[in-house]
């Protein structure tokens, strides 16, 4: 319940919101209340014969809690007559309810736009959390984890705060009134009542215990579900490809079955909930009518003072009634409240301490020194014993087979990861010592798998460079030779592209993700497979254009075609995670085996897998 309640005080931010919102609340209460020890005199009016405002008004002197306290002008001044006294009680009554429920709906209101605040504010931090954690964290744990607590615990959490600050205080309220309207009226029946509450709380509580504990299991199943669900959407075209639909459902079945099982767990503990606490309050009621016509039979008690207790006791019961759903409202929440705060407790990322170096712009070199890194949960190190120095414009290709480790070694430029072992530097820096923004501003990165965020063709080649110039978006374009196409498209660079936007080949998003990192002017180029999805003729065109845009970059390349390996002014060859070999194409061919096959079989224009007359360049 800590992380719901720690949670549920952000929302003292709007202090004066909810004061507002509490003395509305009141004011609603205190119209039922006052209606409540009306309806008493409503009653005597009905019940007895010839009696109105006048005689009322004295009785109410003679006894009671106003005891002395009506003025004799204001009895002299009451109209006489039976219906004009009903009349006038009943029209007050009027006023007293349309009072009631403006004060009501200003109350829900004001208590809402609290509410809805503060989950935005909590999506907010939550969203903001995971951008900061470590990459590692989030591959680890899947991103769909962090999406279901960003996106749908908040929204469970908030259904808390609302039933505490919205409903909860509403009825609270509302009970309250009610229960002070049946103590003025007759306070013997009323403690008796309290007797019932206590024994309707402790059910309550005990099955709130359960609600929640059972409702974080459901929660973590829902997780799960929504993981299997998107996963398969999102391949839907290898599953369709596969036919492994009926694979897919199986899965989905399993962790669908899960999720249910869990429901069910919390299955019984709310269908028993709402019934017990019915069957109770009945049974007390029995027993309180038993007690109270003893009284009126014996001349204790007085029928239309019994009746209105009765009534006012009703109201309370009713206003209380909804509390106990409340209650496991915020019991439910408290589950999502513990994994946001799981979320939100986890670290940054290292590199974001206030306080850390800038990194000057790159100017002497990148060196890996005896870097050994494995992901976190894997057998075999992924880059073992890395030494290498890239000098400052140095264009560095670097090959391997499969699963070498060229990807993890590019990222551990960019600190995407720490080494275990060993160091980074770039200028002789550990650039675990330098803040980590200032290392990624200078580093353009193109990969395979080029990411495109929903929002226009222009916004994303300009993604991470805020204020960039229409020209200078198209002068990246026109150099990653990209401008061709999209000049063609009848929005141009205002096409929307992303979800439900339009689809480019692989070739054409990689062209934009090209522009995108020529656009930064990065001093470290970082290409892996960066033309992989794109055309011969075009990647030609693009050869060239890297070939001018690296001049006086300092360039890591993963390529797949032996011009761009051969062009480059060293040829690094992975195996295993570790470098085999450092040399030029042709001392490499004589010398290492690892990279004749790799030049042979894997590098297109190589040797026998050679496309054409292009022969790569050679
Ligand atoms: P390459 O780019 O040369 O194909 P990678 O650097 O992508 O190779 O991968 C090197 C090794 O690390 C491979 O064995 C791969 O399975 C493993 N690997 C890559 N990414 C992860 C990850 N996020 N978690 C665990 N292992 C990974
Ligand atoms: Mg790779």
């Amino acid at each position: 319940m800590d992380a719901f309640w720690h949670y549920a005080r952000g929302m003292l931010r709007y202090r004066r919101t909810l004061v507002l919102a509490l003395a509305f609340a009141f004011v609603s209460a205190s119209g039922l209340g006052a209606g409540l020890v009306a309806v008493q005199s409503v009653l005597e009016l009905i019940l007895s014969e010839d009696q109105d405002l006048p005689g009322l008004l004295t009785r109410a002197n003679e006894q009671g809690i106003a005891e002395g306290r009506v003025p004799t002008w204001l009895i002299e001044a009451a109209p006489p007559g039976q219906f004009t006294a009903v009349a006038i009680i009943v029209g007050g009554l009027g006023v007293l309810t349309v009072i009631g429920a403006a004060a009501n709906f200003l109350h829900q209101y004001l208590a809402l736009t609290a509410v809805f605040r503060t989950m935005a504010n909590l999506r907010r931090r939550a969203f903001y959390r995971v951008l900061r954690m470590p990459l590692g964290k989030i591959v680890q744990d899947g991103a769909s984890n962090a999406i279901s607590r960003i996106v749908m615990d908040t929204a469970a959490v908030s259904a808390g705060f609302s039933a505490l600050v919205s409903k909860g205080v509403a009825q609270a309220s509302k009970g309250l009134a009610a229960f002070i309207a049946a103590l003025v009226l007759n306070p013997v029946l009323s403690a008796v009542s309290v007797v019932v509450a206590a024994v309707l709380y402790t059910v309550i509580r005990r099955l709130g215990k359960t609600i929640r504990r059972a409702s974080k299991g459901a929660l973590g199943h829902q997780q799960a579900l929504y993981a299997s669900t998107t996963e398969a959407l999102q391949g839907l075209r290898v599953v369709k490809a596969y036919t492994a639909e009926r694979y897919e459902a199986g899965r989905f079945h399993k962790s669908n079955k899960l999720a249910m099982k869990e429901m069910m767990r919390l299955r019984t503990a709310r269908a028993l909930a709402s019934p017990l606490v019915e069957m109770i309050t009945l049974l007390a009621i029995g027993f309180l009518v038993l007690v109270a016509v003893k009284a009126i039979l014996d001349g204790h008690m007085r029928t239309e003072s019994f009746m209105a207790t009765l009534i006012a006791l009703g109201a309370a019961g009713a206003s209380l009634k909804p509390l106990t759903g409340l209650i496991n409202d915020i019991q439910q929440s408290a589950g999502a409240a513990e994994r946001i705060k799981e979320l939100l407790d986890q670290p940054d990322e290292p590199g974001h301490e206030r306080g850390l170096a800038k990194l000057a712009r790159h100017h002497e070199s990148i060196a890996f020194e005896r870097v050994t890194f494995t992901y976190p949960g894997a057998e075999e190190a992924a880059v073992r014993g890395v030494d290498l120095i890239v000098r400052r414009g140095e264009t560095v290709a670097i090959v391997g087979p499969n699963g070498s480790g060229k990807s993890t070694l590019l990222a551990l430029v960019a600190r995407l990861y720490d080494p275990d072992e060993g160091r980074v530097l770039v200028d002789g820096v550990d650039i675990r010592e330098v803040s980590v923004r200032s290392l990624r501003a200078q580093i353009g990165v193109v990969t395979q798998e080029t990411v495109l965020f929903r929002g226009s063709i222009r916004s994303n080649i300009a993604y991470g460079a805020g204020g960039a110039t229409d020209e200078r978006v198209r002068a990246a374009a026109a150099q990653a030779r990209a401008a061709e196409f999209i000049e063609r498209l009848p929005r141009g660079y205002e096409t929307e592209v992303g979800e439900q936007g339009l689809t480019l080949s692989g070739g054409q998003r990689q062209r934009i993700a090209i522009a995108r990192a020529m656009l930064r002017d990065p001093a470290i180029l970082i290409l892996d497979e960066a033309t992989s999805m794109i055309d011969a003729d075009s990647e030609q065109k693009i050869g060239e254009a890297m070939g001018e845009f690296s001049r006086g970059r300092t360039c890591l390349v993963v390529a797949h075609r032996l011009s761009t390996v051969m062009n480059a002014d060293r040829i690094v060859v992975m195996d295993r995670g570790a470098i085999v070999d450092v040399g030029r194409h042709e001392d490499l061919l004589e010398r290492c085996a690892v990279y004749r096959t790799i030049a042979r079989h894997q590098l297109i224009g190589g040797g026998f897998v050679d496309e054409g007359a292009s022969a790569g360049g050679a």
